[in-house]
């Protein structure tokens, strides 16, 4: 099996880097940047969103694992003290078949005065205006549902969910709904312009269209990704065909994820 490792650049996950790669090495594990069947990542969530950034081309031939080296991750689940364990695991054999889990991604398609182009995101996308609100007609299945204006628009995966989402109150959902989730960012309501003001989650046959109604300096962001756009004309969010695939050698289930992460002993009676 080839792996390739990306870590976050502290000195804690560069040492768990070199950890790995020695107890790797003595496993025959063989390290491939090119062509990786393992993406390992060693740091943070944020850590994870490069890993999938940088492989965003393969992505049907790379399982991904993350290990954390600081809080719980929700894309990085191994801790530290576990990377032995995770050696063995890769190294023993039998390859990823029945030890991965797929989770949904969202693709975006953006038509500017320079042209299309399209996008996807682990996490999420949002829309914001770059130094004035934003002012957009959104869409849903072609049919105008609301005309907004405010800060900016979020559209995120469900296990995306957890990240920006979940600050601007949207729900947190399963990886395994295929779906995306539409959230406000500071809408401003009054007489003139009314938003429903909850989020809202739409199945994978569905679409959703933002129109920016004034020509307007935008600032795109998909995962830890900025892109400054001079003149949008559309985005088009949808649930993409292709997924991302993360190595479960062993069961981690979300619920349990989000306990962890959000409550901790907290939940417990
Ligand atoms: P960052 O400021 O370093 O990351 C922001 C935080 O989001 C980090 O604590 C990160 O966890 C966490 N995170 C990332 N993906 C997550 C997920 N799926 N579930 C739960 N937490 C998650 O920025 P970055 O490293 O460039 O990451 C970009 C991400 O930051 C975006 O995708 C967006 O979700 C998030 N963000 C959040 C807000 C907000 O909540 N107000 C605002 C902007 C951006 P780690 O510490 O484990 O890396």
């Amino acid at each position: 099996m080839n792996y390739s490792l990306l870590d976050r650049g502290d000195q804690v996950s560069r040492e768990l880097a070199e950890t790995f790669e020695q107890l790797a090495k003595e496993r025959g594990l063989v390290r491939d940047d090119e062509r990786p069947d393992v993406v390992l990542s060693i740091g943070g969530d944020g850590t994870m969103l490069h890993a999938f950034h940088r492989y965003r081309e393969r992505l049907d031939r790379i399982a991904f694992v993350g290990i954390h080296t600081g809080h719980l991750g929700f894309y990085a689940d191994w801790k530290p003290n576990e990377v032995s364990e995770l050696v063995r695991l890769m190294a023993d054999g039998g390859g990823l078949k029945d030890r991965v889990v797929k989770y949904p991604l969202l693709k975006i398609e953006i038509v500017s005065d320079a042209g299309s182009e399209s996008y996807l995101a682990l996490n999420e996308f949002t829309l914001k205006g770059a130094d004035a609100t934003l002012v957009a007609q959104l869409n849903i299945n072609d049919m105008p549902f609301e005309t907004f204006r405010g800060d900016g628009i979020c559209i995120s995966t469900p296990s995306g969910s957890t990240a920006y989402n979940k600050s601007l109150n949207g729900a947190l959902l399963h990886p395994s709904l295929e779906a995306l989730q539409i959230a406000e960012i500071a809408s401003i309501n009054n007489r003139v312009y009314r938003t429903l003001g909850s989020s809202l989650v739409l199945p994978k046959h569905h679409h959703c269209d933002i129109f920016p109604v004034k020509k307007q300096k935008l600032l795109i962001t998909v995962d830890h990704l900025a892109i400054p756009y001079e003149s949008v004309v559309s985005v088009r969010g949808s649930v993409s065909e292709q997924k991302v695939t993360f190595a479960r050698y062993r069961p981690f289930p979300f619920w349990n994820r989000v306990r962890e992460a959000f409550i901790q002993d907290g939940g417990q009676p």
